[in-house]
């Protein structure tokens, strides 16, 4: 049985945005060095600042999108705006920062022979016409539409790290994330979690976009990091890609209701349009996680809800000082 306690120099990038800001401190705590790159589009000091003083941890600010050389033993590949307003705001710098990114951390890796992890999406679905979605299911994406430049840069990243592996036969693991929540969102992504607390807190019109009929399966984020560090953990032949994510499924409706309970809120429901290529539903088939890792998402939605309103809380709190 391999020690992957070893203390490694493990590479995390967009390790200055939500989930990433989540992985360093988990790698920290295993004992790990952790440097953290990130050219801070959405990601923000705010959300690594309790690691700074930590000599294991490091800062480097660069854009995933040009070379570079350092010498390290892992890689975690999450630079990439999720949110569709981020990567909507600069739609072809998002597709080069999947794509040359890719390219760019699969050039190092291969150069320091270090194993490399993806973050790669259940954007790669689409809007799927099954469900729930399991890996072998190769999605309905519009290659050409305003979710494209994520979605086909999500897709094309992948390519680019099966192809790397088949050809260099480099070490990959690639876990297709569904959505996350959790302390150390952006208040202002335009997330529905976010944008539903946020909305929650302040007494302000819940904003669903279409009857609010439309489902997704949560996860939150501490589940999530587990399954990652697993996935890193695994034997080199297991590659992915694997689902991770949590398969307890909600309406937005429902999402909005359950937020307005739990913060106490006198907020509203205010329908708004449904932007497009919105997919209908997505749930993932987490068969293929139960077996290979072991692992389940043990935070339901209520509990993962209570422990994320009070940093959004903060949040407020913070920005009425300014
Ligand atoms: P995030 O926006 O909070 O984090 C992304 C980080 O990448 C930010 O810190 C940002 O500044 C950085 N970044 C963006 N472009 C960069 C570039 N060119 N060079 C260097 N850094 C760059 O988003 P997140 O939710 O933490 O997502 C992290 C990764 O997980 C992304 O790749 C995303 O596609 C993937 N993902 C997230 C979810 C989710 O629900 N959160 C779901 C599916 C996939
Ligand atoms: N690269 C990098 N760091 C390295 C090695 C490579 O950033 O340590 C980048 C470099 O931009 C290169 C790309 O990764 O073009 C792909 O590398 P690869 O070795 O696959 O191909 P190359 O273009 O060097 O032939
Ligand atoms: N959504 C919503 N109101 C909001 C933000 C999002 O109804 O204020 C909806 C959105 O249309 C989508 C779902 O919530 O159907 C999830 O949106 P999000 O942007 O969080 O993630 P994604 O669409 O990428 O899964």
């Amino acid at each position: 049985m391999q020690n992957y306690n070893r203390k490694k120099r493990i590479l995390v990038t967009g390790g200055a945005g939500f989930l990433g800001s989540h992985l360093c401190e988990r790698l920290l705590n295993d004992g790990h060095e952790v440097l953290c790159l990130d050219n801070f589009f959405t990601g923000t000091r705010d959300n690594i600042i309790s690691l700074l003083g930590n000599p294991s941890f490091e800062i480097i600010r660069h854009d995933v999108t040009f070379p570079l050389y350092i010498e390290i033993d892992e890689i975690y590949n999450l630079a990439c705006p999720a949110s569709p307003i981020h990567y909507q705001h600069d739609p072809v710098q998002t597709t080069k920062t999947s794509v040359h990114g890719a390219i760019n951390m699969l050039g190092l890796a291969k150069r320091v022979k270090a194993k490399i992890f993806q973050a790669s999406t259940s954007e790669v679905y689409g809007n799927p016409e099954i469900h729930p979605q399991p890996e072998s299911y190769w999605g309905k994406v519009n290659p050409n539409g305003i979710r494209s430049c994520y979605d086909e840069g999500k897709r094309c990243a992948e390519t680019l790290f099966f192809d790397y592996h088949r050809q260099h036969n480099l070490r990959i693991k690639v876990a297709r994330i569904f959505n996350t929540y959790g302390p150390n969102m952006h208040p202002n992504d335009g997330r529905v979690v976010s944008n539903f607390i946020m909305q929650a807190l302040q007494n302000k019109a819940i904003t669903i976009y279409g009857d609010g009929s439309q489902s997704r399966s949560f996860c939150y984020v501490d589940d999530l990091i587990e399954a990652f560090v697993r996935l890193m953990g695994t034997a080199d032949d297991f590659i992915g890609p694997i689902n991770t994510g949590n398969p307890n499924e909600f309406t937005i409706k429902t999402l909005a209701e359950t937020i307005i309970k739990l913060t106490g809120s006198k907020s509203k429901l205010e329908y708004q349009p449904l932007p497009s290529d919105d997919p209908t539903q997505r749930q993932p088939d987490i068969t293929l996680a139960k077996e290979v890792l072991g692992w389940t998402p043990a935070i339901q939605l209520e509990e993962g809800l209570k422990a994320t309103i009070p940093y959004f809380e903060k949040q407020l709190e913070g920005s009425r000082k300014i």
